[in-house]
């Protein structure tokens, strides 16, 4: 008889791993208890040493899939005395408090209970301790029945016998159901309500092969959907949404039908079948109707992850549909039946909803896979709310977040807890989710802040909101909060080689900064260099006109002599509209100064016409991007002097290709290699005056799959050691984070 203590360390709370355990013990004949710490588990355990292995091998093989162990140490002590295997209660109520798992997707397990189970055959709400809704349904903490949208429905005698019981995989399962007692779906449409199951599924079928549009309750907030090889049907949907040109994510019946019009590598269909099921980003091999991706190479493809998608998918033949977010424009997605109803009424052939409420908004994450990880672009349904281990005490801070793809931050003891994806700050709907989630985040986890750090920028919603708090509140330079980000998701607190690259953040100067070499640790940053500032002619403006831009860029290269290029971009354009623009950068009048990096891939993609207003944001540095070939590693030139980085050169290079009808291809590529290699030579040069050796890449403009496949292997054989960010997203999303160690860090 041999006792061991085994200590668990990674996310192992909230999501069922105690009573997995208990299964696991009992299962091997083990005495002792499990029990919380706070930062795992802690198993006593008392057998003989073959049922222990046996024990300690299933524990990791058969892990709950929410659950990531990071380690596992166990020590020998001397036996007690146990005759059974117990989970101890928590002892400290805070311990019970920062835990909320993430949704999960439906389980393999549930899938073939919804067919053999007769309380549950083809119930589209099946779930059990592995798998279900989580942070949607939580309203608090003890994630208990009664704190969760659950709260209504009564459990049957089966359900609750299965629930109490310790050997059945729904014991404590908060969302257990079945037919008779769970929630139920709904369908309306035409002044029709439908209420059986069967009739409803048989009649969305036939809804999408005639190629009607669906809206469509999910797990964290409403899709549209219709068949998405229909381009009459996605075609009138992109018009029903008004003002959106962003690619439509699309949902396949499974692996092999994403493969049939996808590439996709082995990692890739890992992270598409994980249980997060997130969408991931690929690139197309088969067109599917127009409209779906308008034109660019890549789309978001993801994988049924509710049981409803499954029986639906059974019913049609389609095997791909647009299952795009319920929203107009830039609003938060839809979550309630009635907003649901009045919004996507006159816009969709029906409602197909259930009544058990969203209490959290959670969107579709996205992400990407390049260079060996997975990048999460979006981080929400699957990821939020996992906290984010830190190496400084984030207790009582708020981070605020920047402007667009806002998250926030809170800080709990060791772990930042980011919010899910909440949006555009700008859109009034969108700061009103902002505002009610930061309540409902101070609630679920017993947060008060005691301090608020927020973007520097004064007029971002964010920074108002931070003020308006009146207590103490640190300013946050953006592009220093991209490194920080950036550190804290790797452990990093010493002086860095910083590469922040976006489109837009405010800088200290007065100008706007975006391409910035900074020598940066947690709590200060000096700018070493950036790219030389340009007019923005028009100020806000550019970002969805980059004509402007480029028209700028010209001029700084060619002055008022940019009229007589005989390039299309030039000769096409309307005389008079050149006319005022040359007369603003003159003047100087709306001119605002920017050394934006994604303001640079603006002026390209107008200058070869591939992109002269954009529909959605980083559209013209997306088209860029998916022009550019593998095989080529020519390049512009540049010219470095101390602080800046001047394209002058390039520009005039750009010109001379245009009038020897390089294709836009060639440019395109030429144009990345000469950024990757700037990046590059300052970074040396960097390396040669400082010694610092450790190179971190954050901002939007590293989402750039082709620059990153060629700068950190580049960086990486130079002998630099290279880090991006991964689980935390690059661009703005992740910023939050960022400002939150930053403030940690001059707290202490
Ligand atoms: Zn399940
Ligand atoms: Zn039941
Ligand atoms: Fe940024």
């Amino acid at each position: 008889m041999i006792a061991l203590k085994i200590k668990i360390e990674g996310l192992v709370q909230g999501i069922g791993f105690r009573p997995f355990v208990y299964r696991l013990a009992k299962k091997h004949q083990i005495n002792g208890y499990v029990h919380n710490l706070s930062d795992g588990v802690e198993i006593i355990a008392q057998a003989e040493k073959k049922s222990l292995n046996r024990f300690l091998d299933e524990m990791v093989k058969d892990a709950p899939a929410a659950s990531e162990i990071q380690e596992i140490n166990t020590e020998v002590i001397s036996p007690g005395l146990f005759n059974d295997f117990t989970i101890s209660g928590s002892t400290d109520i805070s311990d019970a408090i920062t835990e909320i798992s993430p949704d999960i997707s439906v389980c393999d397990d549930c899938l073939k209970d919804m067919r053999t189970q007769s309380h549950r055959i083809n119930y589209p709400l099946i779930n059990c301790t592995n798998c279900g809704p989580r942070f949607t349904i939580t309203r608090d903490l003890p994630y208990d029945r009664v704190n969760t949208t659950m709260q209504p429905f009564e459990m049957c005698d089966q359900c609750r016998a299965e629930y109490e019981d310790i050997s059945d995989r729904r014991f404590h399962a908060q969302p257990v159901a079945c037919n008779k007692c769970g929630p139920k779906y709904e369908m309306f449409s035409g002044g029709r309500k439908i209420m059986d199951f069967d009739r409803i599924l048989n009649t969305l079928s036939d809804y999408i092969r005639k190629g009607k549009i669906i809206a469509f309750k999910g797990t964290g907030g409403y899709h549209l959907m219709c068949d998405a090889l229909d381009e009459h049907a996605v075609s009138r949907l992109r018009k029903l949404k008004k003002r959106e040109g962003k690619p439509f994510a699309v949902m396949f019946r499974n692996l092999d039908a994403v493969r049939e019009f996808a590439e996709v590598n082995s990692s890739e269909a890992e992270i598409l079948t994980s249980w997060r099921k997130p969408i991931v980003l690929l690139e197309m091999k088969k067109q599917l109707a127009p409209s779906v991706a308008l034109g660019l190479k890549t789309i978001g493809a993801f994988l049924p992850y509710m049981p409803i998608h499954y029986l639906l998918f059974e019913k049609i033949t389609a095997s791909v549909l647009v299952l795009t977010s319920g929203n107009l424009s830039d609003e938060p997605i839809i979550t309630g039946d009635e907003d649901a109803r009045e919004v996507f009424g006159t816009i969709a052939d029906a409602i197909i909803s259930y009544n058990r409420e969203i209490y959290n908004r959670t969107d579709d994450s996205v992400v990407t896979f390049f260079s060996g990880k997975e990048r999460i672009l979006r981080r929400s349904r699957g990821y939020a709310p996992a906290p984010v281990m830190t190496l400084h005490n984030v207790e009582g801070i708020l981070a605020t977040g920047a402007e667009l793809v806002n998250c926030f931050c809170i800080g709990k003891g060791y772990q930042s807890i980011l919010s899910q994806h909440i949006g555009d700050l700008k859109n009034i709907e969108t700061y009103r989710f902002y505002t009610e989630t930061v309540e409902k985040y101070k609630r679920l986890f017993r947060f008060n802040p005691l301090l608020v750090a927020h973007d520097m920028h004064p007029d971002y919603f964010s920074t108002r909101y931070a003020l308006e708090l009146n207590i103490e509140s640190i300013p946050v330079q953006h592009h220093h909060a991209h490194i920080a980000s950036c550190m804290a998701e790797h452990g990093i607190d010493e002086k860095v080689i910083g590469v922040s690259f976006d489109g837009t953040g405010y800088g200290p100067d007065g100008n706007i900064w975006g391409s910035e070499f900074l020598l940066a640790d947690l709590d200060s940053f000096e700018r070493y260099s950036h790219f030389e500032y340009i007019a923005l002619p028009g100020g806000d403006k550019v970002t969805e006109e980059p004509w402007r831009t480029a028209i700028s860029y010209l001029y700084n290269s060619f002055g008022r002599e940019l009229k007589h290029l005989d390039i299309p971009f030039i000769s096409l354009m309307e005389g008079k509209k050149l006319d005022l623009i040359l007369e603003a950068l003159d003047k100087k009048i709306n001119c605002p100064l920017s050394s934006g990096a994604g303001r640079l891939f603006d002026a390209i993609a107008a200058l070869t016409n591939i992109c002269h207003f954009t529909k959605f944001h980083a559209e013209a540095p997306m088209r860029l991007e998916s022009l550019t070939t593998g095989s080529l590693n020519q390049r512009y030139e540049v010219s470095h002097q101390k602080e800046t980085i001047s394209f002058k050169e390039m520009f005039q290079q750009i010109i001379e290709d245009i009038h020897q009808e390089t294709p836009v291809e060639i440019i395109a590529t030429k144009f990345h290699n000469t950024f990757i290699y700037t990046i590059f030579r300052v970074s040396l040069r960097i390396r040669s005056e400082t010694g610092l050796n450790k190179v971190v890449l954050s901002g939007g403009t590293f989402q750039n799959k082709y620059i990153m496949e060629r700068l950190e292997p580049l960086l990486i054989k130079n002998k630099f050691e290279v880090f991006s960010q991964n689980r935390i997203p690059c661009n703005d999303g992740g910023i939050a984070l960022g400002q939150q160690v930053i403030a940690a860090k001059m707290r202490k």
